[in-house]
C-alpha cells in the first residue's frame, strides 16, 4: 500500500537562506543526526562546556546550535585536534582480527570518495550516537494508512515555513515535540499535542534567573534525592514542579508523578497552551481519512499533517551483531560502554546514554577512563561481575526512570559522574577538601556539580580547575550585561529598617539608663 508520507522529503522554507554561520543543512541525510533551526540547548554553558574549558565568557548561558558548534570549533583549534580527524569518511566494518584474543586488534574498513580502505587499529571508541534511526510506530496508530494528510518524524522538521494555517497533530510529548509544537503554534491555525504518559515540562529559568541545571544538580541535592525515603522524595518533586504552574491543569501531568523521567524544558509550552494556541490531547486511538480519535473519545477533525515526534532508536551496523548486541532499545554494556565478553577490553561505545545533566562532561569522563582502561592503566572486573552490575543497573533504571522506550538509556548525572571519576582517581574527596581549602569544599558540595571539580584532583589535574569554580557567576552574567547600569547603592531599604531598629533600642537603652 502507498503511503503519503512526508519521509525523505523535505520542508525547505520557500526563497529563505541558511544563514551561514550556522552551516546547518537543510536537507536531511541518512544515517545522519538532523536538528531544526531553532535548537538551543537545555543544559547550561557553565554545566555542558569540557572540563579544562570554559565557554566564553560573552557566550550566552543557552546555546544556539550554531554556538555550541563555534565552542567545539574553538576548542578543536586549542587542543589542535583537527588534525586526528578524518571528515567525509563513513566506517563501513568494524571486525575482530584473527589474533584478538592475544593482540586486541580490530580491523576497520572505510569508504572515502568512493576509495575503500583498511586499517589496524589498538582499539575503536564507538561515538556514533542514538539519535540518528527514527522511531515511528506506525502499528501503533490504526487508520494511519487511511489517513489523507501528510505525515513525518520529528527528524525531517527544519522550520516552520509552509505550516502556515494548517492543523498539526504533534505525538509524543519529549523536547522534541515540545519544540516544535511550540514553533507551528506561532504559524499554525491550531496545534495538537498527543501524549500517552504526560511529563513534567520545567523552565530553562530557576531561583534567582539561574541556569536550572546550576540549582538542580548539586551534590547536596543529589544526596537528598539518594537518602530521603521515596514517599517524601515524591512529595517534594510533585511541589517543586508544579511550582511554575499546576501541570494537572494544563493537561500535562505524567502517569506515573513518581519517575525521574527526562523532563521537558520549555519556558513556551505552559503560555502556548495557556493562550489555546496547542492543546493537549490523551493518547491516539485511531486515525480516519482527515481526524484523529482520542483515547478519551474526543475527536480533532481537519487534520493536515502529523509530526511523530516519538524518539528515536539505534544500531551499529559497522559491528558484528554478536559485539553489541541491540534488543528492544536496549544494550548489555558494562557501565553503558563496555561490552563485557570480550577476551580484550579494546571496544568502547562513548555517549550511548541519555543523562539527566549535560552529556558532554559525561562523555569526557567517560572517555578519560576508556583511554585508561585501553592503555592498561585502569582494569576491569570478570566478566561475569560485569554482568551483574549491568543486570542491577538495568532494574535500578526501571524502578527510577521507568520502561518507556524513551527511557532506555537514561541515568542519574553526579551519580555516574562521579562512578567513573572514581574509576581514573579524579572524584573529588569533599573530607580532604573541606580539612584543607574549606572555601572549594562548601563549593563543591553545596555549588553546581560541573566538569571542573573533576580536574581538581588525579590524572588529568588542571590547574585552572579551582579558578574556574570562583569565576563561573562571572561568566554567567557577562552575556546578560548588555545595558549599562548605574551601580545601585547597597543602602537597602531592608538595611535601612534593621540601622532604625539598632538606633531605636540604643536610644531606649539611653532612656532607661536616665529614668534610673
Ligand atoms: P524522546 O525524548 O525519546 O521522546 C519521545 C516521545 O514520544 C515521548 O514523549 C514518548 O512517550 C513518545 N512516544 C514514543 N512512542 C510512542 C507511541 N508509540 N505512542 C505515543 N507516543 C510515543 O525523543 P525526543 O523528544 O526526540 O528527544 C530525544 C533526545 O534529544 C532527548 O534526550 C531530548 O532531551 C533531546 N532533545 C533536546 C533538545 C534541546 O536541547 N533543546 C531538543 C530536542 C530533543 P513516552 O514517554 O510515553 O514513551
Amino acid at each position: 500500500m502507498k503511503r503519503k508520507s512526508r519521509f525523505g522529503i523535505n520542508n525547505l522554507p520557500r526563497g529563505t537562506q541558511v544563514e551561514k554561520s550556522t552551516e546547518m543543512k537543510e536537507n536531511v541525510e541518512d544515517g545522519r543526526a538532523s536538528i531544526y533551526q531553532s535548537v538551543i540547548s537545555n543544559t547550561s554553558k557553565e554545566m555542558t562546556c569540557f572540563s579544562d574549558f570554559p565557554m566564553p565568557e560573552d557566550f550566552p548561558n543557552f546555546l544556539h546550535n550554531s554556538k555550541l558548534l563555534e565552542y567545539f570549533r574553538i576548542f578543536a583549534k586549542k587542543f589542535d585536534l583537527l588534525k586526528y580527524i578524518q571528515f567525509q569518511t563513513t566506517v563501513l566494518s568494524v571486525k575482530k582480527r584473527p589474533d584478538f584474543s592475544s593482540s586486541g586488534q580490530w580491523e576497520v574498513v572505510t569508504e572515502s570518495n568512493g576509495k575503500e580502505q583498511r586499517a589496524v587499529f589498538d582499539a575503536v571508541m564507538v561515538c556514533s550516537g542514538h539519535h540518528i534511526l527514527p522511531h515511528i510506530p506506525l502499528e501503533s496508530f490504526p487508520g494511519i494508512e487511511r489517513f489523507k494528510g501528510q505525515y513525518f518524524h520529528s527528524r525531517q522538521y527544519k522550520h516552520p515555513e509552509g505550516f502556515e494555517g494548517k492543523h498539526i497533530l504533534v505525538i509524543g510529548i519529549g523536547n522534541s515535540a515540545s519544540d516544535i509544537a511550540v514553533e507551528l503554534s506561532k504559524k499554525a491555525a491550531q496545534v495538537f499535542i498527543s501524549t500517552r504518559h504526560g511529563s513534567w515540562v520545567m523552565s530553562r529559568i530557576s531561583e534567582d534567573g539561574y541556569p536550572w541545571d546550576m540549582i538542580f544538580h548539586t551534590r547536596f541535592s543529589s544526596m537528598l534525592r539518594n537518602v530521603l525515603p521515596r514517599t517524601i522524595l515524591k512529595q517534594m518533586m510533585d511541589q517543586q514542579m508544579n511550582q511554575w504552574f499546576n501541570h494537572k491543569n494544563y493537561g500535562l501531568e505524567p502517569q506515573n508523578k513518581y519517575l525521574m523521567k527526562e523532563p521537558v524544558l520549555n519556558d513556551d509550552l505552559p503560555s502556548r497552551i495557556l493562550y489555546g494556541a496547542i492543546k493537549v490531547k490523551s493518547r491516539v486511538k485511531e486515525l480516519t481519512e482527515t481526524s484523529a480519535i482520542f483515547e478519551d473519545g474526543t475527536v480533532e477533525e481537519n487534520i493536515d499533517i502529523i509530526v511523530f515526534a516519538t524518539g528515536y532508536t539505534f544500531s551499529f551496523p559497522f559491528l558484528e551483531e554478536s559485539l553489541v548486541k541491540v534488543e528492544d532499545n536496549m544494550v548489555s554494556l558494562y557501565r553503558y560502554i563496555f561490552p563485557p565478553h570480550l577476551a580484550k577490553s579494546t571496544l568502547a561505545c562513548i555517549g550511548l546514554i541519555q543523562p539527566l545533566g549535560s552529556i558532554f562532561p559525561t562523555v569526557e569522563l567517560q572517555a578519560r577512563w576508556v583511554t585508561r582502561v585501553f592503555k592498561g592503566l585502569c582494569t576491569l572486573p570478570s566478566e561475569r561481575t560485569m554482568m551483574a552490575d549491568i543486570i542491577k543497573r538495568n532494574e535500578k533504571r526501571i524502578d527510577l526512570f521507568g520502561k518507556s522506550q524513551s527511557q532506555t538509556l537514561q541515568t542519574n548525572y553526579i551519580d555516574y559522574l562521579d562512578e567513573l571519576a572514581s574509576e581514573i582517581g579524579a572524584k573529588p574527596d569533599f573530607l580532604s577538601f573541606l580539612l584543607k581549602d574549606p572555601k572549594l569544599a562548601v563549593k563543591l558540595y553545596f555549588g553546581p556539580c560541573n566538569s571542573y571539580q573533576y580536574r581538581l584532583v588525579g590524572p588529568g589535574r588542571w590547574e585552572g580547575a579551582r579558578h574556574a569554580i570562583f569565576t563561573q557567576k562571572q561568566r554567567i552574567l557577562k552575556p546578560l550585561k548588555t545595558r549599562a547600569l548605574r551601580e545601585s547603592s547597597n543602602f537597602s531599604l531592608s538595611f535601612l529598617l534593621k540601622i532604625l531598629g539598632l538606633l531605636a533600642v540604643v536610644v531606649a537603652f539611653f532612656f532607661q539608663l536616665q529614668w534610673f
